[in-house]
């Protein structure tokens, strides 16, 4: 199931049971942006349609990382400006073959032929508006601001602020109802990336998954992830093994041996 929810004020959610995936929308006087575009082109077009029975008016896409499942709809917004942190249209240009082969053999061993083919038939478009700190975008009588809080879940997570509705889109920096996932991120730097993130002062933060949040959930994970930086540090040190690192992590097994392994980044 798919539906919309306002978080404010000209400022929309689309919820996905799919990889429970939260793509956003913030509507101007003259213009809009879309924060995410979805795991494949199909995926990326039905989140088109469904803007446009919001608002007709023209769009801008930031891309909050370059992970399949919030980068690989691009193509179906067409020709418009993209914007991401040159980590991601890197990612995009140089991984973006590797990710789609991965999630094909992935949906197709899941028994998702559906999933996959979608993917397969994807084109892969890299943001060509590139942000390495930050950047506004005027809509018209309001701005997103883009930020680059620092390496967490990728090197290159970019967050869209909308100041004037209290609204941050985070990105999988912040996520809700499943662990943080840790692969492809910076453990010991996340924590950090998230304080900034949470000094922008917004009351209502939007994960890459799950649903909104507010200031208190994203002070509980920042605890967490300072807790897995913590083990990573003992871990590196020799202070602890594997092993106890994981008996005292707040994240499952799986996640947490990813950020072991990623532990001295
Ligand atoms: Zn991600």
């Amino acid at each position: 199931m798919v539906r919309w929810a306002e978080v404010g004020d000209g400022v929309l959610v689309r919820r996905h049971d799919e990889l429970d995936l939260s793509l956003g929308l913030v509507v101007g006087e003259h213009g809009c942006l879309v924060v995410d575009t979805g795991g494949d082109q199909t995926q990326g077009a039905e989140f088109a349609a469904a803007v446009r029975e919001v608002t007709t008016l023209p769009w801008t896409v930031v891309v909050t990382h370059g992970h399949f499942d919030h980068a690989f709809g691009t193509a179906a917004f067409g020709d418009c400006e993209v914007w991401g942190h040159p980590g991601c249209a890197a990612e995009l240009v140089s991984g973006g073959e590797r990710q789609r082969a991965f999630w094909v053999e992935h949906y197709r061993a899941a028994g998702r032929d559906d999933v996959a083919r979608r993917i397969e038939g994807t084109r892969v478009v890299a943001p060509q508006r590139l942000v390495a700190g930050e950047a506004e975008i005027d809509l018209g009588g309001r701005t997103v601001r883009l930020l680059h809080p620092g390496p967490g879940h990728t090197g290159h997570d970019l967050v869209a602020h909308v100041p004037d509705a209290g609204v941050v889109f985070a990105g999988d920096l912040v996520e809700q109802g499943a662990p943080p996932a840790f692969e492809d991120a910076f453990p010991l730097a996340w924590p950090t990336a998230v304080l900034r993130l949470m000094t922008l002062g917004a009351a209502t933060v939007v994960p890459g998954h799950g649903d909104p949040v507010d200031v208190a959930f994203v002070a509980a994970q920042r605890a967490e992830l300072l807790r897995v930086a913590a083990l990573c540090r003992a871990v590196v040190a020799g202070e602890m093994t594997a092993e106890e690192a994981q008996a005292l992590s707040p994240y499952p097994e799986r996640f947490t041996a990813d950020a072991l392994g990623r532990a001295s980044l």
